[in-house]
């Protein structure tokens, strides 16, 4: 059986719900596009994953990628519309017709804080909105390791930023150290807010940290996951509860959680009914985009073309949307 081309994969209507800013790659490519640096920007070539170990190997894998500091100067309100705006731009380009993205950049906040960051990023979104007609909705990403105090406080200026298309928050980071329970306070006031929670858990660390981001933390969806294919049980309720994965394919190979796309569990968990669905995480970081992600899976798995839009059908299920954008968008991608 021929597997969909790239091109058929390309252009189908698209809903992405895994994707970072990457606020200081994009910074960094907008300053050397505009004559502010001399040598090329190569990111691939910068980090070499095997040289890490664990969750280590994330951290350092992106410190060492965003290669040299970026100047505080750089975090202005115009260069971050600008980097949210070219995000958008790229969506399109590939018909993404919904996107979430996520931010949680500490010097971005801290600079220039949350309300200038964020109104911003609500600015390119209106412009996108207007240009290439792709909506989009941002993520609050609180990193672990940062603290319950400071993970509170993010919570907080999400709450008070949603009129800027705040639509959930995503807890990153170290899964190992920072167990679930020190964040039940901050995620819960989200909840009762009524935002999205989505929690970065079974990537390095196992199934356990699913059951707990699951019980004490309300996950609706799992950045990654993908461990839960240890746990049978797990898998089971996932599928019960309809809780969703956000899985990565070329990040969790970069990072080494599998060591190639046809042992990923992808297949195993799709046979078990869990939802499933195909993101690019950091894409200018990974080199890579959704269609080349959906590409991969469609061509690994043998997958046709209808099979690929069933995904993006699940990524439409689990989006934080509301009802009526669900109703459109199920419409836009039928
Ligand atoms: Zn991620």
């Amino acid at each position: 059986m021929s597997h969909p081309s790239l091109e058929s994969i390309r252009r189908l209507p698209k809903v992405e719900l895994h994707l970072h800013l990457e606020t200081s790659l994009r910074l960094r490519r907008l300053v050397e596009r505009q004559g502010g640096g001399s040598t090329a920007f190569e990111p691939h070539l910068v980090a070499d994953p095997a040289k890490f170990s664990g969750y280590d190997r994330l951290r350092r894998l992106r410190y060492a990628s965003r290669a040299g500091k970026i100047p505080n100067e750089l975090y202005t309100a115009e260069n971050i519309e600008q980097i949210t705006y070219e995000l958008l731009e790229e969506a399109a380009a590939h018909h993404l017709r919904y996107v979430e993205v996520r931010v949680g950049g500490r010097r971005g906040f801290s600079l220039l804080g949350a309300t200038r960051m964020l109104e911003a990023m609500a600015r390119a979104r209106a412009r996108a909105e207007e240009a290439f007609g792709v909506r989009c909705g941002f993520i609050m990403t609180i990193v672990r390791e940062r603290g319950p105090e400071e993970a509170e406080q993010r919570v907080l200026e999400a709450i008070a930023c949603r009129e800027c298309g705040v639509v959930g928050v995503d807890l990153a980071g170290d899964e190992g150290n920072y167990p679930p329970t020190l964040y039940t306070r901050a995620l819960g006031r989200a909840r009762e807010a009524g935002l999205g929670i989505t929690v970065h858990a079974g990537e390095f660390a196992g199934p356990s940290s699913i059951w707990t981001s699951l019980y004490q933390l309300g996950a609706a969806r799992l950045g990654h996951g993908i461990r839960a294919v240890e746990d049978p049980e797990l898998m089971d309720y996932l599928r019960e509860h309809h809780v969703t994965l956000e899985i990565c394919p070329s990040s969790n190979m970069r990072l080494g959680l599998v060591s190639s796309l046809g042992v990923h569990p992808l297949k195993t968990l799709m046979s078990r009914g869990v939802p499933v669905t195909i993101n690019s995480d950091d894409p200018m970081l990974l080199s890579t985009d959704l269609t080349r992600e959906l590409h991969l899976v469609a061509e690994t798995f043998q997958m046709r073309l209808d099979e690929i839009a069933g995904l993006l059908q699940t990524a439409v299920r689990a989006a934080f949307v509301s009802n009526e954008m669900r109703s459109a968008l199920q419409h836009a991608l039928r």
